[in-house]
């Protein structure tokens, strides 16, 4: 085992309303640790959650949306941040991820939610994830595997989940 991979601190942000959420979420996962460039993947529980969004608006708001199914893995990888973007997107689109509505349900989200302490901000890509840290689906599973992970420009993820409003995150029994 490498120094990389024992040290890394990528994470994958994994979300499904549809069609079977917790299936697309571990089906995702099965596919992440198969892939021959991604390695060490350790994953969080399985959360569930209420979608996010305007709850007034056009036909489909989140308030007509299923519950989502989260969860976030660590991995470490040979591939450099915009590769892994285009890995991500290929296997979303295995799972027939329609890209139509903002805030709008879908089979499968991967988001790169941080790549060790880096900042990267390209038109594309940007890391850490914009809403990394107001999302309590994407902070409490990134503390259930990393208690002391520092996020960077927002700082300890103890404090980041300690000042969380109060939730309705359900941490599912495997
Ligand atoms: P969201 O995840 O915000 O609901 P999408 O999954 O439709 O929305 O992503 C829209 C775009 O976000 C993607 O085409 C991608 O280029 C961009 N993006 C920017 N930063 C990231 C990131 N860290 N991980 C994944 N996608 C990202
Ligand atoms: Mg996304």
């Amino acid at each position: 085992m490498n120094t990389t991979s024992l040290n890394s601190e990528i994470y994958i942000g994994l979300g499904s309303n549809l069609e079977s959420p917790r299936q697309q979420v571990q089906d995702a996962i099965k596919e992440l640790r198969a892939h021959p460039a991604i390695f060490n993947l350790h994953a969080s529980s399985l959360y569930q959650s209420k979608p996010l969004g305007p709850s007034a608006g056009p036909s489909i708001g989140p308030s007509e949306q299923p519950d989502y199914i989260n969860a976030v893995v660590q991995i470490a990888t040979s591939l450099a941040p915009q590769q892994l973007l285009f890995e991500l997107q290929q296997i979303e689109n295995l799972h027939q991820r329609k890209r139509e509505i903002r805030w709008g349900p879908r089979t499968l989200d991967l988001d790169i939610l941080l790549w060790h302490q880096q900042i990267i901000n390209t038109p594309t890509l940007n890391i850490p994830h914009l809403e990394v840290c107001n999302r309590d689906f994407v902070l409490i599973p990134l503390y259930e595997l990393n208690r002391n992970l520092h996020i960077p420009t927002y700082g300890p993820i103890e404090t980041l989940v300690r000042t969380l409003e109060p939730h309705s995150l359900k941490k599912l029994i495997p």
